[in-house]
């Protein structure tokens, strides 16, 4: 079997309706796995591009939602993918702007993997996590503080729990996404000179595609990542290179 395959394992992917999510869950598939569509919202989108799968409906905006999901059936990776951004400088930045965000992209990420990581230690199984990070992972960006807060978060826990898990058979990875043409970058991509300076930093010359991180997230998943822990690969044109 190519090492790359993920014949015979069960994926779940959070926010896979739509944009990231649902590249990676396409992508999935086609390397052979069963993947579990997870969003507020309906895959139908999804669900009719890929070969084995289902909707599973989970809001994580309660940390805790996924936890259930482990405990019923024997899931082997987690696409910690879902996410939110609000916009706003720090002089006003809200409260429920900097927590709403935070339960989303840090603390469910955090607690969907403990809950992924004991299933399978309960089990004896190993496993892989790709979460999905953000070049505000490592840069600053401007009026957008509790993303940035969180994406340098989850580049953190992804470290902290390949040291903690890569002996027990758990691979945990990130990938730092560059500019992609979904709806999160909608509003970028529509303003002219931003969509303009963006580009002209690019190396590639484009934005990113979803499925440049779709088949980014398979490699990691399968046994070709077997001694890669606590990586967070840039799949980003170049950007963090300039
Ligand atoms: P998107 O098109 O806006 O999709 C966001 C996804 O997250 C949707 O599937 C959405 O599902 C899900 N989601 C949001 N809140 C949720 C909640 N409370 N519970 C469950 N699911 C929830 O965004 P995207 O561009 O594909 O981004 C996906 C990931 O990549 C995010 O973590 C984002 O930060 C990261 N990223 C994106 C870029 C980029 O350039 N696009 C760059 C770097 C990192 P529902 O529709 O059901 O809410």
């Amino acid at each position: 079997m190519s090492p790359f395959s993920l014949e015979g394992k069960r994926a779940l992917v959070t926010g896979a309706n739509t944009g990231i999510g649902q590249a990676i869950a396409i992508a999935m598939s086609k390397a052979g796995a069963e993947v579990l569509c997870a969003a507020r919202r309906d895959c139908d989108e999804t669900l009719a591009q890929i070969t084995r799968g289902r909707h599973v409906h989970l809001d994580l905006s309660d940390p805790m939602a996924a936890m259930p999901l482990f405990e019923a059936e024997q899931i082997d990776i987690l696409v910690n993918n879902a996410g939110i951004i609000r916009r706003g400088t720090a002089d006003s930045f809200s409260e429920a702007d900097w927590d709403d965000v935070m339960d989303v992209n840090l603390k469910s990420v955090f607690f969907t993997c403990q809950a992924f990581g004991n299933a399978a230690f309960n089990a004896g199984r190993t496993g892989a996590i790709v979460n999905i990070a953000s070049l505000l992972s490592f840069q600053g960006g401007i009026k957008v503080a509790s993303y940035t807060a969180a994406k340098h978060g989850v580049a953190g826990i992804t470290k902290l729990l390949a040291n903690e898990w890569a002996a027990r058979g758990i691979n945990v990875n990130a990938i730092a996404p560059g500019y992609i043409a979904t709806n999160n970058t909608e509003a970028l991509r529509d303003d002219p000179e931003r969509s303009r300076q963006i580009l002209e930093r690019i190396p590639a010359g484009r934005w990113g595609e979803a499925s440049d991180i779709g088949e980014a997230a398979v490699f990691l998943a399968s046994p070709a990542a077997k001694y890669i822990h606590g990586a967070v690969l840039n799949v980003d044109g170049g950007w963090l290179a300039r």
